[in-house]
């Protein structure tokens, strides 16, 4: 037993190392090793349950329950909170050893990326002892109330007010676009408590339970027929100002934290799998029949792969061009907009192909016998439209790209102290 998996982890090295253009050291070899034994260990022997169906979400927090055990959540997290105390480079081989397996996503993925991080870093420690084992284990799932109906691009407009009374704040306003808001038990909201500051002044971060008096969580039908997303409306919505996180108007320096998090690690994450995606695809090309032969025959299929694996090359050499300045201990600059901007729209482009090359099949919806990959691509197609809206636009990152790389005027629509 032991051989065996010692071999499996070797070939798992070997394969990523390939995909990550680097070289392991001893610290990365080890960590994968451990990780893929884990995993040959624990992962259930049953597929997950189908998208929509009942059974996922409870199966999907078992399993969250099950990497909380092995402290695989949150392993860039301190040791002391559950984590592994995980570089930035084992955090990648991380996320690209569960891609591999293809593992789904933790349900509690927001707020393990997101919250966790910033209660470790803002949290007193009675907030970090009573919510982070609870989000790790996935025990209380987190959303993120961030953008309103007249607040996305420019978050700092936001409208929903927070008011002191005693020792409580209570809340008024609209969210919208809240992932996940649909299956979950809190949201950290960013809410106005001084009117009267300059707009980033006066905003802070606070935790509202979804079950609290007054909330009302609405999801939002997508193109896609899924509703992944909701509105959250807050009426008199009263919490303690024990929940605020941070100090009070201290909000947007504390949502710095959580939104360079969002960019760094779980956007790298995402463009380590689409290398994955075109091997896929590749595979696919050469299954699907055409003519004498199969799609992988045709010279514009050919043409359109090689492409889509240029482009995920190129996203991979931005991505490490990332990660050097991150372990040199800079902060990332406009590289992540590049990556955002560039990967987000491969992403589109790598699903169309994907549709494409499925032809009158790839139109069946998940469920279909007859659907490749039960309907995937079809869905992400659809679904990838978000892809160049959800964490700033792509306009948003020309605008970035225009004035920090290009040496453009700023922005005459942002306004002063971004
Ligand atoms: C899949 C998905 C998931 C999301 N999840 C969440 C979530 O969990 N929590 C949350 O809080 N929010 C979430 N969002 C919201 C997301 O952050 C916003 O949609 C995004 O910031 C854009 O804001 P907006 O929709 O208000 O568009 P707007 O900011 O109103 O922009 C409208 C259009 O104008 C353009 N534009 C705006 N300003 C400029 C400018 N200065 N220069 C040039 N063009 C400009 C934009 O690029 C866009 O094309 C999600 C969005 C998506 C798509």
């Amino acid at each position: 037993m032991r051989a065996a998996s010692t071999t499996a982890g070797e070939k798992v090295i070997d394969q990523l190392e390939k995909s990550l253009g680097l070289p392991f050291g001893d610290d990365e070899r080890a960590f994968l090793a451990e990780m893929s034994e884990w995993l040959d260990e624990h992962v259930p022997s049953e597929r997950a349950p189908r998208r929509g169906s009942a059974e996922r979400l409870p199966w999907l927090r078992r399993w969250q329950a099950t990497l909380a055990e092995g402290r695989y959540v949150a392993p860039a997290w301190p040791s002391q909170y559950g984590g592994r105390d995980a570089t930035f480079l084992q955090q990648m081989i991380y996320f690209a050893e569960l891609d591999r397996r293809r593992l789904p996503t933790i349900p509690g993925r927001i707020g393990v990326s997101l919250l966790g991080p910033t209660l470790i870093e803002h949290g007193t420690d009675e907030q970090r002892e009573r919510y982070l084992g609870r989000l790790r284990r996935g025990d209380d799932l987190w959303c993120q109330g961030f953008s309103e109906p007249g607040a996305g691009s420019d978050l700092a407009s936001l409208r929903t007010r927070g008011v002191i009374d005693g020792d409580n704040l209570v809340i008024n306003g609209q969210k919208i676009w809240t992932s996940t808001a649909m299956n979950c038990d809190g949201v950290f909201a960013l809410v106005r408590t001084d009117p009267d500051a300059h707009k980033r002044k006066g905003i802070s971060f606070v935790l509202v339970p979804l079950d609290a008096p007054g909330v009302d969580v609405r999801p939002i039908r997508q193109i896609s027929g899924d509703a992944e997303f909701c509105e959250v409306f807050f009426n008199d919505v009263t919490v303690p100002l024990g929940n605020v996180i941070g100090s009070l108007n201290g909000g947007w320096d504390v949502t710095r934290t959580t939104l360079a998090n969002e960019r760094a690690v779980l956007f790298l994450s995402r463009q380590l799998a689409l290398s994955g995606t075109v091997d896929r695809l590749a595979g696919m090309a050469r299954c699907v029949p055409h003519r004498a032969g199969t799609r992988a025959d045709l010279p514009a299929v050919r043409e359109r792969l090689a492409k889509a694996w240029i482009d995920v090359q190129l996203i991979r050499v931005n991505g490490m061009r990332n990660l050097a300045k991150v372990m040199d201990g800079a902060t990332p600059g406009p590289e992540g907009s590049m990556s955002k901007l560039f990967g987000q729209e491969a992403e589109q482009h790598l699903h169309e192909l994907a549709v494409d090359l499925a032809g009158p099949v790839g139109l069946l919806a998940p469920g279909s016998d007859a659907a490749i990959d039960d309907g995937r691509w079809t869905t992400g197609w659809l679904r990838t439209r978000a892809s160049t809206i959800g964490g700033g636009t792509s306009e948003i990152q020309r605008n970035i790209l225009a004035e920090r790389v290009l040496g453009m005027p700023r922005d005459p629509w942002a306004d002063e102290g971004v």
